[in-house]
């Protein structure tokens, strides 16, 4: 049953186009395991065109337009995305698993990324720096110039949008490299672009393995500037091959999040962030909080409250808008399904479990949703990223015990603490390792605006809000001596 398959090219000079020896990759459904679609298997060849079309981009059309003329492009397309969220909702769901709600809440997101940075584009400018008299000193921001983004299969439409509207803001043209595991809005996303007038080169995107296009972007001679998201290893890898052009990189790679609960906490309020933070999008998030820390004079309150929320919880196809979709795929599948079957060996104790649905097909990739209760801190559950819909949850018996928990693993994404002591609020905020803090609040990933990025294992640089467009620019000096 191949009829329905949609076959995806490379998008190059505006152009859609066969990967250069022809070679395909089969895109499957992980709610049925169907394939429905297939994309080009992307060569070094194809990444070398793609580079010197965005190459050619920065000298043509799109090199001489004005920040203001870029903020309006991307304005233009950010309306064009919503315009087609159900399409883009639809296809997301069915290439990631993400149930509609989530998918939908994607392609609102893209569409704010672009209205952000479309609004932003002639609003970044440099300074005068007072000098020795006789000068006059001023600082300019210029596009790095070609700029590449290797993308996740997690949320591909999230982050094309925070790297992209940023690097297209300043003035940079874009080779993107997506996951070979979910791709295709990324794609939709091109010809969309496209009608909405972007110039030819400015956006070019080359699909396939990381090992083939991903390797032969992040070593490319003539890229300016990487933009890596992704898992540490690969991200460690990227970084080392871009080294040998002396190519900046900003890496946002994976977590280890903890939720910090204090018994003054406002329970009613942290329950459900403690749980969604850990299961959005089947915990293949980057910033999911996989890690819950209480005190110990609620730690069996908060178990029973969380365990109660995760008995309700429901797993089945994306099309069906339950709280979990299947995982990207049997590969993903089976690496939860590892760590639980460690927890298991090890005697860990299960505090609650979701449900798979009867009528979930069998080729589907789900896993239950776990909540693994009193885990010993040297775990592998606890230390590392498991990127499924599995959470951690122990107790702590002071302020120092909840930092030294915290801070206990090789990452430092994101932190929540849940206290209404100010005091401690602010002491937790400051001695986290962490590249965002939530103090009654916990944002998965959530807002556009705020700079987002990692400290240790969890990488460099930061990504959205205003300071992602100094990323994605280098300041120039410029000294004028007068007299
Ligand atoms: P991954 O590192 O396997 O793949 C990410 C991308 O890198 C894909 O496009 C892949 O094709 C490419 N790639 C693979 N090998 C490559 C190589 N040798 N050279 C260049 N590119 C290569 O990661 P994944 O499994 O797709 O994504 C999950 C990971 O991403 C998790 O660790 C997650 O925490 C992290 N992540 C981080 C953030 C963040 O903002 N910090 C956001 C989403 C996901």
């Amino acid at each position: 049953m191949r009829h329905d398959v949609k076959t995806y090219g490379n998008f190059i000079a505006s152009k859609w186009q066969d990967a250069t020896d022809g070679e395909f990759i089969d895109v499957r459904d992980p709610s049925n395991g169907a394939i429905f679609a297939r994309i080009a298997r992307g060569t070094a060849d194809d990444i070398d065109l793609a580079v010197r079309s965005a190459r050619s981009a920065l000298s043509g059309e799109w090199g001489q337009m004005t920040a203001t003329e870029r903020g309006r492009v991307l304005n233009r397309i950010s309306a064009a995305v919503l315009r087609n969220i159900d399409l883009l909702t639809e296809l997301e769901a069915r290439d990631v698993g993400k149930p509609l709600t989530q998918a939908r809440a994607d392609v609102v997101a893209l569409a704010r990324y672009l209205e952000f940075y479309g609004g932003a584009a002639d609003k970044v400018h440099g300074d005068t720096i007072p000098y020795q008299n006789g000068f006059t000193v001023l600082t300019v921001y210029e596009p790095h110039g070609v700029t590449g983004h290797i993308i996740p299969w997690n949320y591909p439409m999230q982050i094309l949008g925070r790297s992209l509207g940023a690097a297209l803001a300043m003035g940079n043209a874009a080779v993107v490299k997506p996951a070979e595991e979910a791709c295709l809005t990324i794609l939709e996303f091109a010809r969309i672009a496209q009608e909405e007038g972007l110039p030819s080169g400015a956006l070019n995107i080359v699909t396939g393995y990381g090992a083939e296009a991903g390797a032969a972007l992040s070593g490319h001679p003539d890229i300016n500037h990487i933009s890596f998201t992704g898992s540490v290893r690969t991200g460690e890898m990227v970084q080392a091959a871009a080294a040998k052009n002396a190519v900046p990189v900003t890496l946002e790679l994976g977590g280890k999040s903890a939720q910090i609960v204090f018994a003054d906490a406002d329970l009613d309020r942290a329950v459900p962030f403690l749980v969604n933070a850990g299961i959005q999008n089947a915990g293949q998030t980057c910033s999911a909080s996989s890690r819950i820390l209480v005190e110990r004079a609620i730690y069996e309150k908060v178990v029973a409250l969380m365990s109660e929320r995760y008995r309700a919880l429901k797993v089945g196809p994306a099309g069906n808008d339950l709280s979990v979709g299947p995982v990207v795929s049997q590969r993903q599948k089976a690496i939860i399904e590892g760590f639980l079957a460690d927890a298991e060996k090890d005697g860990l104790k299960v505090a609650a479990q979701g449900e798979i649905v009867a009528d979930a097909p069998a080729d589907g990739a789900y896993v239950a949703p776990t909540l693994l209760r009193d885990v010993p801190h040297e775990h592998r559950t606890v230390q590392e990223e498991i990127f499924g819909p599995v959470q951690v949850i122990m107790p702590f018996d002071s302020e120092a015990d909840a930092i030294r928990l915290a801070n206990g693993t090789a990452y430092g994404l994101v932190c929540g603490v849940w206290t209404n002591d100010g005091g401690r609020q602010m002491r937790l905020a400051r001695a986290v390792e962490a590249g965002q803090v939530f103090i009654n609040n916990y944002g998965a990933g959530g807002g556009v605006e705020l700079p987002f990025g990692g400290v240790k294992k969890s990488g460099h640089g930061r990504e959205k809000g205003f300071e992602a467009l100094y990323g994605f620019a280098s300041m120039k000096t410029i000294s004028v001596y007068h007299g």
